[in-house]
């Protein structure tokens, strides 16, 4: 995957936390800029919460309460990605401004494709965080991994998770591997603007749970489809190309987190069906393919179907 050097990027769809105290699970900084509204009771329950590792978020939960506003305490400082990340060429350079591309493209694929269906899609941020962070739906770590929060409607990422996938999970790794899991976290959120998120509970091989997540995955695969012609404001896409490679190293990340994987080789090493959230290997897989070749939403109906793969 490239960028086009002359396109625009929009360092505003990315919220830089970094720089608001890091380290996770400490009480540090974060609580003391608590100026938002962060009373005796939420710092006691941001404590607690610390102590105990943080609260799991699994993402696309349906979780809606938690700490409502909690997180408006942090500090955001974009000064360094909004200087740095300007254009397509800086995203080919830089990490971070390609990330902040990547956000910009599946969030242009959206705008654009609710206005074809009459409706009207919200951006939505990505945050960076580093260690632990306070959201609204409660505090997580970056154990969590990166994960959307409904309540809220944002996306929180901690960028060390994806040498975690390389490193923990065995993932060949690669840009597009990030851009898969950047886009599944989209794909929550497009399910929470219609109304879908609400279906995903309860777990087993074929919860509302497994069907939210494998829809997110599909919902990957449709940007993916349309990610090197979805034009920018300029008129022009600002993804240049999407390789067969590209969308290998999307389908080995997908293998590498579905429940059977993850139960055999991080987990006890036995596969328990009835504790599958997410789907197995062959499903994510599956679910990707079928929105990337498709590129059409409709065809991600993981609630209509009884054939999940
Ligand atoms: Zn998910």
């Amino acid at each position: 995957m490239r960028f086009d050097d002359n396109a625009g990027l929009d360092a505003s769809e990315v919220q830089d936390l970094r720089g608001s105290g890091g380290g996770g699970g400490g009480i540090g900084g974060r609580v003391a800029l608590g100026g938002g509204g962060l009373g005796v009771v939420g710092l006691i329950i941001y404590f607690v919460l610390s102590q105990l590792g943080g609260v799991s978020v699994p993402s696309g939960s349906g979780l809606g309460g938690g700490l409502g506003g909690v997180g408006s305490g942090q500090a955001v400082d974009n000064s360094k990605l909004s200087s740095e990340c300007k254009t397509g060429a800086d995203a080919n350079k830089n990490h971070d401004c390609a990330i902040v591309a990547v956000v910009n493209s599946v969030q242009d694929y959206w705008t654009q494709q609710f206005a074809r269906s009459g409706s009207t899609y919200r951006k939505a941020p990505t945050n960076f965080f580093n260690g632990g962070v306070r959201t609204g739906c409660g505090s997580a770590t970056s154990d969590t991994g990166p994960f959307y929060c409904p309540a809220d409607s944002e996306v929180y990422i901690d960028l060390s998770f994806f040498e975690e996938l390389k490193t923990r999970f065995g993932a060949q790794g690669g840009l597009f591997t990030e851009a898969y899991v950047l886009a599944h976290e989209y794909g929550h959120h497009v399910q929470n603007l219609l109304g879908t998120s609400r279906k995903g509970t309860g777990t087993g091989p074929t919860s509302g749970s497994v069907r939210l997540e494998l829809q997110a995955d599909c919902y990957a695969g449709v940007w993916a489809n349309h990610a090197s012609t979805t034009p920018t404001e300029s008129g022009k896409p600002l993804i240049t190309d999407v390789t067969q490679d590209d969308i290998n190293s999307a389908l080995d990340t997908a293998s590498r987190i579905g429940d059977d994987y993850i139960q055999e080789n991080l987990g006890g090493g036995q596969v328990d069906r009835s504790k599958f959230t997410h789907g197995t290997s062959a499903q994510r897989k599956k679910w990707f393919t079928t929105g990337f070749q498709t590129g059409e939403p409709a065809r991600c109906d993981t609630f209509g179907t009884n054939n999940l793969g």
